[in-house]
């Protein structure tokens, strides 16, 4: 399969409901349909409680539809695979392990270590890590913790990372400076990305099109493609354009903000 037609995802009338403590019934999700060609980068945004982490974990196979169906490349997903990867707000290593150790656990898993001594040390250094290979996740930033998640992600070639605000616990200036890393890592591996942000710059920054969510049900209000050429700058016209859209269909969709928020 050549990288043209790897990472195709078909999301056809998805519906996922949770009952709650009290005996009712929350629609996560409702009749969700949603295509995402491959190589695409995608954006899920919207207030709390939308279902963007439910969408995420239904694509990573941690869950499942009560209906519908979701396709990889027109296989039926069906639990989790290391083809779909996983990056979440908290880096989630493995505490006992070093960077290197937890980069490598992909290919352990899968037992081809043996062979890929050479490519984790490029991965290391693909996500600038080259020096801190024996460090512990506790002795190294929030920052390179989770470019070293990336990096365990990316290792296993996935076809789809899936993203779910990984760089939400970061300061502003790492965030800005992993955006960054993120679109250098897509452009070179052509990965499908599917990111969640609560962050519209960052949206509008990194995406190819944007998928805005309401809850309660949760769904798809309205999907923007950002035409904007590579790479972006926040104070060019047409990305201040395209972040008032997103900001006025949220509003409009609901989420109340101080009028502040939108200047
Ligand atoms: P988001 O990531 O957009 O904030 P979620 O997908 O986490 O939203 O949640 C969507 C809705 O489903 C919320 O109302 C949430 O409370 C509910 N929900 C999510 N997971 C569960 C669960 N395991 N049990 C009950 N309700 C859940
Ligand atoms: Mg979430």
């Amino acid at each position: 399969m050549n990288d043209a037609t790897r990472g195709y995802i078909m999301i056809k009338n998805v519906d996922r409901v949770y009952v709650d403590a009290h005996g009712n019934e929350i629609e996560a999700l409702k009749d969700v349909n949603l295509d995402i060609r491959p190589g695409q980068f995608i954006s899920f945004i919207g207030p709390s409680g939308c279902g963007k982490t439910t969408l995420l974990r239904l694509i990573a196979g941690l869950d499942e539809p009560q209906n519908g169906q979701i396709y990889l490349d027109g296989e039926l997903v069906k639990g989790t695979h290391y083809e779909r990867g996983l990056v979440f707000q908290q880096a989630n290593l493995f505490p006992w392990m070093t960077i290197e150790e937890n980069i490598a656990c992909g290919p352990k898993a899968r037992g081809i270590y043996r062979y890929s001594t050479e490519e984790i040390r490029e991965f290391i250094e693909l996500v600038g890590l080259k020096g801190f290979e024996e460090s512990y996740p506790h002795q190294v930033s929030g920052g390179m913790a989770q470019r070293a998640s990336l990096a365990r992600a990316l290792i296993n070639h996935p076809r789809v990372l899936l993203l779910d605000e990984p760089l939400g616990a970061l300061d502003a200036f790492t965030r800005m400076n992993l955006q960054d890393e993120l679109l250098r890592l897509w452009l070179e591996r052509n990965t499908t990305m599917i990111l969640v942000t609560h962050d519209v710059d960052e949206a509008v920054y990194l995406s190819d099109q944007i998928v805005v969510m309401t809850p309660r049900p949760g769904k798809i209000v309205q999907i923007v493609n950002v035409e904007i050429g590579r790479p972006r700058d926040r104070s060019d016209a047409d990305f201040i354009q395209i972040r008032s859209k997103i900001l006025k269909i949220l509003q409009f969709a609901g989420e109340k903000k101080s009028p502040e928020y939108y200047l």
